[in-house]
């Protein structure tokens, strides 16, 4: 690599202060994979492995940086002593995964000591956790059959229905959903769970996927509409609620959003979290900042390491109902989005814990 390329790539790296960048690369099993550490400030850094088949390696580590850092403030607003890191695999989820793919990256996040704890995201499974477990012992998430703390998405939608809750609340003064129009964007593990909980209380839900056989299972077990992946940004709705990935709420989509409030479960749902939470701010739609509402998942994979008590994960996820009307309030008393307002709230503590050192 010339070093023009070189100073880019740590430009890149330094531009959010991340402590640390591991690529991981193994041929035999195809493993191309990099772990983003951001900050270790509060703890261990803590986030799950993603695998997506990446239009670009620049792209997945873009990814990596973006959802590193996003789990340093998650921790630290919902109040966990657990640092942020996240990690990317390149590959295709559906085609590329093999017992030696999970075996060799085991293999890698052990080589960190546990400065990285890993566990499932897009695209990774419970069942993957336990192939990488074989390697490391730093992994959670891992099979309830195995004492782990099983699948994080229930907890995670459950924590997104309360700050959804929270800004309904804050905006029309009842935080009743019946009625209104909410669409779901990604019928994944998140997505399921938060229309399980938003049909159950009467809500009016639509949903969009890039995979039929995800809607048909969908549309089997609850009444939606579904609508299209493009079609989603352009509909009639109340509150739109990303679960799928990140970035979709850019300098194209904001302007035909044609909804009040925006609470969903995708990480890093602003394509630039400046440029259109002022976009967002200035056209009066509520953004129910991503990292304090999908925080429920984070929770339970950290009680796993804490000895796990399910009545102990509920009774913090709930926190984010109140946590969210500080952040929305704050906001508003300061005149900042509601994205500035959590994160001042987030780096309030972790420089509080600098200081206590
Ligand atoms: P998942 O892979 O189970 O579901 C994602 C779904 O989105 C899939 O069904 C996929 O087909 C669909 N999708 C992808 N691109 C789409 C598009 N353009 N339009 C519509 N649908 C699309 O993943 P998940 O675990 O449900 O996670 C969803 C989001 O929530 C991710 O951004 C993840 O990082 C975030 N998140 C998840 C958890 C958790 O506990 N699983 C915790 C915190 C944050």
């Amino acid at each position: 690599m010339v070093d023009a390329e070189m100073d880019s790539l740590f430009d890149l790296i330094g531009e959010n202060d991340h402590e640390q960048v591991v690529f991981c690369n193994d041929k035999s099993s195809g493993l191309k994979a990099i772990i983003a550490i951001h900050n270790t400030q509060l703890g261990p850094s803590l986030g799950g492995t993603r695998m997506w088949n990446y239009a670009s390696e620049r792209d997945a580590l873009v990814d990596a940086l973006r959802l590193s850092r996003s789990m340093t403030y998650k921790a630290s607003i919902i109040g966990l002593d657990l640092g942020g890191g996240k990690a990317v695999i390149i590959g295709d989820s559906r085609k590329d995964k093999s017992e030696a793919l999970w075996t060799r990256y085991g293999q890698f996040v052990e080589s960190l000591n546990g400065r990285y704890i890993t566990a499932e995201d897009v695209g990774t499974s419970t069942a993957d956790m336990e192939t990488v477990a074989k390697e490391t012992k730093h992994v959670t998430g891992l099979p309830e059959s195995m004492g782990g703390s099983g699948d994080p998405s229930p907890f995670t939608a459950y924590g997104v229905y309360l700050g959804m809750k929270a800004s309904a609340k804050k905006l029309w003064g009842d935080d009743n959903l019946s009625g209104k129009r909410i669409a779901v964007q990604g019928a994944g593990n998140v997505g399921r769970n938060l229309i399980k909980y938003l049909s159950e209380e009467g809500a009016v839900v639509l949903v969009s996927d890039i995979y039929e056989d995800k809607l048909e299972e969908i549309a089997k077990e609850f009444k939606v509409e579904i609508v299209g992946t493009e079609g989603i940004y352009d509909i009639d709705m109340d509150i739109y609620a990303p679960c799928a990935l990140g970035a979709t709420v850019d300098s194209d989509t904001v302007k035909r959003l044609k909804c009040s409030i925006i609470a969903g479960g995708a990480n890093n749902q602003l394509a630039d979290e400046n440029e259109h939470a002022d976009m967002l701010m200035e056209q009066g739609i509520l953004f129910a900042p991503d990292f304090l509402i999908n925080a429920g998942g984070l929770v339970n994979v950290y009680m796993q390491l804490d000895g796990y008590d399910k009545k102990k994960v509920m009774a913090h996820t709930e926190r984010i109902y109140d946590l969210t009307l500080d952040v929305l309030n704050k906001a508003e008393e300061d005149g900042i989005t509601t994205v500035m307002a959590a994160k001042r709230m987030a780096e309030a503590r972790i420089e509080a814990s600098k200081n206590n050192k």
